[in-house]
């Protein structure tokens, strides 16, 4: 089985996919790791952002594993190195390029092949996985999302300002719906929950029942 859960930056997807999965005995799918894992390994090999023909080809010799928690990088734990303000910053150029959209999809759907899977990202219930069995979308207010990310920033000594915050991430979000390719809508059959207000339980109990509304 496959859950698919999509939606903006900061509606709680990362906690809630995760702790779903282990609740189900599924695998877990951080999608977002992947195109951070290629904005870091483009970071560090000094292309432009211009050479979208380079970054595509460097793409595809990455070897890219996500293991439980862990991001690894041929064969490097990046999972805090992909996470900095610099590769956040930097990811658009990778998710904005069709060819490395193309490469990371095909990765995840290999990925998916080897049992039950929650995979979280943008374009899961509808580019990676069109006929996954669950598809659900989370969202919160901007406001909400905002909060949490400065928290996220804080916990990693990044200390950002609420405004500074917000404005990347309605930078981000319209980057995101606006890509020709894997764009940020809500797949047509896909259960739309808002977060805003819910505990990060009340979060994982309300997919619960959606997913056992999937499985009906
Ligand atoms: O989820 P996270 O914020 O870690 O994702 C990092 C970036 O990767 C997002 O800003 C988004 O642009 C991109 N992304 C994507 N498609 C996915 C997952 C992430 O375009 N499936």
């Amino acid at each position: 089985m496959i859950i698919t859960i999509d939606g903006p930056a900061g509606a709680g997807k990362s906690s809630a996919a995760k702790a779903l999965a282990q609740q189900l005995g599924f695998r877990f799918l951080d999608t977002g790791a992947m195109y951070r894992s290629v904005a870091l390994a483009a970071l560090r090999s000094g292309l432009s952002w211009d050479d979208t023909t380079g970054l595509a080809e460097l793409a595809k010799t990455l070897q890219i594993d996500l293991d439980g928690d862990r991001t690894l990088l041929n064969g490097e734990d990046v999972s805090q190195a992909i996470r900095t303000a610099e590769v956040t910053d930097a990811v658009r150029y990778v998710a904005d390029n069709p060819q490395i959209r193309q490469t990371l999809v095909e990765l995840q759907q290999n990925t998916a092949l080897e049992s039950d899977f929650v995979t979280e990202g943008r374009d899961q219930g509808t580019i990676a996985f069109p006929r996954a069995e669950c598809k659900i979308f989370l969202t919160a207010s901007p406001a909400e999302r905002a909060k949490r990310r400065q928290i996220e920033h804080h916990r990693r000594g990044e200390d950002l300002s609420f405004e500074t915050v917000l404005e990347r991430q309605n930078a981000r979000d319209q980057r995101d719906k606006q890509r020709t390719i894997g764009r940020l809508v809500p797949a047509a059959d896909a259960f739309e929950v808002s977060t805003d207000g819910l505990s990060p339980q009340e979060v994982v109990e309300r997919l619960k029942v959606i997913v056992s509304q999937c499985r009906s």
